[in-house]
């Protein structure tokens, strides 16, 4: 089970329900002395409703709220402040844990209907990428499955709609928190769940290879998204310091048994850095590192960061790499964010509330390019 929340000194630490699987709550339920359809009930409130009290499940009789209330409980995030691109495509939503510390999250709302919360996994990162503002502010803790399901079920209830997909793209290195993320990948895609079903999510990985090899071994239809952002180990060992604990070397191999043992395509995340990864040489470098590995190239340029010192390159420049890329015989796509003019990178909100440092979702001022280019 998660684990249990904290409690008052001498008392015994509550259950934290959010974040329970269903053949969990239902063990709880027949722990309660209840039938097993009392757990599919709870499920319904928490991840159907989405409610955070126990006392709001009003279809469990009153003396079965009461005794459950004394062993389990609900955290949910608050909020703390949002923030809307000007065109309405992304709102970013700092939440508060229940420790003072602070996350963001984003809802990005596409033109063909999906709506994609991208939540974060940690507060802060450990692993230190050169343009990335949440590695910038240092690690602190990692979230329970509940803190991260919070985020998604807050949004959900703020925007008033369905979440059609979610990305594990915020602060933080999802496969770092492996337990939880994949906890919380469960509660997500599950008919008991939130429903948005397996297919209609993404991990994002720095490239830790072991946590690639576990997450292929579970055989789940979700996509995993690689941060590569360099195509040979000197540039990449500058960028993405992780590569001198799992360079390339070890990395593309494991991407190819992930493709092997889950039949997915596994996307690969390339933020463009002007001048430093973004040359014609980098993208040939690019097709022959990815030559046969049955993959998608998401090319990000990228979202500037107070503080850090990287610029995002000329739409002309980006245009070359992808086009280069793609005579190499890549499948590549251009991502301009969403959301940049909301500093919707993670841990740019935080920042601008004066806790740690920007992030790439800060806002600053930006070019109004939005959506992908091709
Ligand atoms: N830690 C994971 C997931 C969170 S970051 C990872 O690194 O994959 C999600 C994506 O945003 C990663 O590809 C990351 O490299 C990218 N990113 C970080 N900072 C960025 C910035 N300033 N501009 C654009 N993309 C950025
Ligand atoms: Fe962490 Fe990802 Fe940022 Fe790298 S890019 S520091 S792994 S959040």
């Amino acid at each position: 089970m998660t684990p249990a929340a904290s409690a008052p000194s001498g008392a015994v630490p509550l259950l934290e329900l959010r974040g329970l699987l269903l053949p969990e709550l239902e063990a709880l339920a027949a722990r309660l002395g209840e039938p097993k359809y009392r757990g599919r009930q709870i499920a319904r409130w928490l991840y159907g409703r989405g409610v955070d009290e126990i006392e709001a499940m009003t279809d469990l009789p009153q003396e079965l709220r009461v005794r459950l209330s004394a062993v389990a409980r609900i955290s949910a995030p608050r909020l703390r402040r949002t923030q809307d691109a000007g065109d309405g495509s992304a709102r970013k939503y700092l939440v508060v844990l229940a420790d003072d510390q602070a996350v963001e999250c984003v809802l990005m709302r596409f033109e063909d209907g999906r709506r994609s919360a991208c939540l974060s996994s940690q507060v802060g990162c450990a692993m230190g990428c050169a343009f990335c503002a949440t590695g910038l502010s240092g690690f602190s803790r990692n979230l329970a499955a509940g803190e991260i399901l919070g985020q998604a079920l807050m949004i959900r209830e703020e925007s008033g709609t369905r979440l059609t997909n979610v990305v594990f793209m915020g602060m933080g290195e999802p496969l770092a928190n492996f337990d939880a993320v994949l906890r919380t990948a469960r509660v997500l895609a599950a008919p008991w769940g939130l429903g948005i079903g397996m297919r209609r999510l993404t991990i994002s990985t720095v490239g830790l290879v072991p946590q690639i090899y576990r997450l292929a071994r579970e055989r789940l239809q979700l996509t995993l998204a690689v941060s590569l952002h360099a195509p040979t180990e000197a540039l990449r060992d500058r960028i993405v310091p992780v590569n001198h604990r799992y360079p390339l070397a070890e990395l593309i191999p494991a991407c190819r048994a992930y493709v092997r043992e889950t039949n997915r395509r596994i996307t690969f995340e390339y933020v463009l850095l002007d001048g430093v990864n973004d040359g014609p040489a980098e993208a040939r470098e690019l097709g022959r590192l990815l030559r046969g590995v049955h993959c998608h190239v998401n090319l990000i340029p990228l979202n500037p960061v107070v503080g850090i010192p990287f610029h995002r390159p000329e739409i002309a420049r980006v245009r070359t790499f992808a086009a280069i890329a793609r005579r190499a015989g890549l499948p590549v796509t251009v991502r301009i964010e969403r959301g940049t003019e909301i500093q919707a990178a993670c841990g740019q909100l935080r920042l601008a509330d004066g806790q740690g440092r920007p992030s790439r979702w800060t806002p600053t001022p930006v070019p109004a390019a939005r959506g992908a280019v091709r």
